[in-house]
């Protein structure tokens, strides 16, 4: 049996970070993965995802979000590679609108830069967004994106030079407590090791499930649009965007080549589960495009859209949307991350830290109290 500190079920995302937060600490750590990551199974794929600090969704995502841009900012430098895009986050709707209120407070609670701009100003300043009349904006510059691929790329290659192993291509088919350890099986060995880490993505509904935890795995697509004056929407024309439009909220990305401008929605109440990860389809329905479709020409409407390319990815919802980050009430060697709620990836650069101080210390200084599995019960 070989034998490991800490075994990491997953490199995905939170894994990959994990394994390299693990590694630069000196640990003997193996991340197993089913797939070659990164991939296009799970929920870290797709070019981009939005990364900002003025966070409404709780007050004490704003000091794990500071840690993170530290973080990030290191992996680039390790790395030499330019990783986090700061082209400024533009959050958009109408006063009454749940993005705008959630950003108030948020701006009243942290003391964070923005700008408030009407909807002129958001035209005079990037000609091709078009808001309705009453709408407001708040400005963002410190928001941008991250290049999802290529951070999980990175993390994972600093990790196994630093002496981490990864195995892809592997799936993890049952896992134990063995005394004060555990023992993991895969399809092709059997490992043992001080601690677990369980960072399986969409895969860890059933065990969030065990523990009362009712999670809901939702396909979710992303859209790329080519059109006219496509300099316009550029990266270094545009920054991102989070629009909160009825009950909706739309997000996207400047244009970046060959795909051009991203779009997606975030919203997923009128979304239907996907009851197994492995039945992700990327066929694309009519009604997968519609309400996108809309946004865009009513946002854009000197871009002449039209659909290049999706694709198709998935979202971990659990009831509050915030994280589940914890020890396993039951196994004290099993470090859960999951449910991730379509919002995590900004934060994976301190996960996989925050997930090394609890695999080897037990504990972390960082405020994940309200990431933990108590407040279900
Ligand atoms: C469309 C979309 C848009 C998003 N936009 C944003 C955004 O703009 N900003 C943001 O911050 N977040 C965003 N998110 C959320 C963010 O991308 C996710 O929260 C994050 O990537 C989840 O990472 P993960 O490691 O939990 O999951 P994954 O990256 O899916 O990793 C889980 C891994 O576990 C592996 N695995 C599972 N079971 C097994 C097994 N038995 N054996 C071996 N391997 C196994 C899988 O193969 C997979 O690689 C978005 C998500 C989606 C889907």
């Amino acid at each position: 049996m070989e034998k490991f500190d800490v075994v990491i079920l997953g490199a995905g995302g939170m894994g990959s970070s994990a394994l390299y937060h693990l590694a630069r600490k000196g640990k003997r750590v193996c991340a197993i993965d089913q797939f070659n990551p990164p991939h296009d199974r799970g929920s870290s794929h797709g070019q981009t995802r939005i990364i900002r600090q003025a966070y409404y969704e709780h007050p004490n995502y704003v000091p794990l979000l500071k840690r993170s841009y530290q973080l990030w900012e290191e992996l680039e430098r390790e790395s030499g590679q330019s990783l986090f895009e700061r082209c400024g986050l533009l959050i958009a709707g109408s006063g009454e609108s749940a993005v705008i209120r959630g950003q108030e407070a948020c701006y009243r609670e942290h003391d964070l830069p923005h700008e408030i701009l009407d909807s002129e100003q958001v035209s005079s300043r990037y000609p091709g967004i078009h808001l309705h009349k009453d709408y407001m904006a708040y400005f963002d510059p410190i928001g941008g994106f991250l290049r999802v691929e290529q951070c999980i790329e990175n993390h994972l290659l600093l990790a196994q030079q630093a002496g981490a192993t990864l195995y892809s291509g592997e799936t993890v088919t049952d896992w134990a407590q063995d005394g004060e350890g555990v023992v993991v099986k895969t399809n092709l060995r059997q490992i043992a090791a001080d601690r677990l880490v369980i960072a399986s993505g969409a895969w860890a509904a059933p065990l969030l499930q065990e523990l009362d935890v009712t999670t809901r795995v939702i396909r979710k697509v992303l859209f790329w649009y080519l059109g006219e004056n496509l300099i316009e929407f550029k990266l270094g024309k545009m920054p991102c965007f989070l629009v909160g439009k009825d009950d909706m909220i739309f997000y996207g990305f400047p244009a970046i080549d060959p795909w051009g401008l991203k779009v997606a929605e975030h919203t997923t109440s009128t979304d239907s589960e996907l009851i197994d990860p492995y039945l992700l389809n990327n066929e694309l329905t009519e009604s997968d495009s519609q309400s996108v479709d809309t946004f865009v020409d009513e946002f854009f409407p000197k871009f002449k859209a039209k659909l290049s390319r999706h694709t198709t990815c998935m979202y971990t919802m659990t009831p509050d949307e915030h994280f589940v980050v914890d020890i396993h009430p039951n196994y004290s060697s099993v470090v859960i991350a999951a449910g991730f709620s379509g919002h995590g990836f900004k934060f994976s650069s301190v996960i996989g830290e925050i997930l090394s101080d609890l695999a080897i210390e037990g504990i972390t200084s960082q405020p994940i109290d309200f990431l933990g599995l108590n407040r279900f019960s």
